[in-house]
């Protein structure tokens, strides 16, 4: 299991394609144990995990599926879903942001889309319905409908990953606002183009 590629490794490739070849490519650590909003939205997970059965009533229905590990040989592909609900006819996620920040971002919509497309190949049943489950100083629930649409766009992202691990070249990007809160920006000749006035 160890060759497959991580939800989580799509999602950062969806942040930056460049992040893809820093991290997979070239194996560069991340140093984000440090940050403060990484703590606090793994210890929302890991409470996610441990209780709040009843915490959202109106999606809550069903069997619950926690921190539920899946693999596709498929796509070669693995991701962990936090928090699902499965009855007869439908699958459920809800994912868990620590953030007051609300919109619904690529990042996003390709960790929802593979996860679902992965819960669909394992468990055989549709997976049409994620809620977002923003929280922090306020609590935001919101709901994203998985099209055929939203699955492809994910997957376009991990057929990226892939070609940047084949080819071992590192993708052009432009510097844009994302690298001022990027790991690599130090060491990435677009992050670091951009300079304090
Ligand atoms: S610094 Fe910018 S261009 Fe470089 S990897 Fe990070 S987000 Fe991508």
């Amino acid at each position: 299991m160890k060759d497959l590629i991580t939800v989580t490794d799509v999602v950062e490739n969806a942040f930056c394609p460049k992040f893809t070849y820093y991290s997979l490519v070239l194996g560069l650590r991340q140093y984000e144990e440090k940050r403060g909003t990484v703590l606090a939205g793994r210890a929302l997970h890991t409470r996610s995990e441990k209780d709040n059965r009843d915490y959202l009533p109106k999606i809550g229905r069903g069997k619950k599926l926690v921190a539920f590990q899946l693999y596709s040989m498929r796509l070669g592909l693995s991701g962990k879903i936090d928090e699902a609900y499965e009855t007869a006819s439908e699958i459920v996620l809800v994912e868990r942001k620590y953030s007051d920040f609300t919109v619904i971002t690529d990042t996003l919509k390709t960790q929802v889309g593979l996860l679902s497309i992965l819960l669909e190949e394992n468990r055989n049943k549709r997976v049409a319905r994620a809620f977002v489950v923003f929280q922090k100083s306020q609590r935001v629930v919101k709901e994203i409908e998985l099209t055929q649409g939203l699955k492809d766009f994910a997957l376009q992202k991990l057929e990226s990953v892939k070609q940047i691990l084949a080819s071992g070249i590192s993708p052009d990007v432009k510097y844009s606002s994302k690298c001022l809160d990027c790991t690599y920006k130090k060491v990435c000749p677009t992050g670091s183009l951009y300079r304090v006035p």
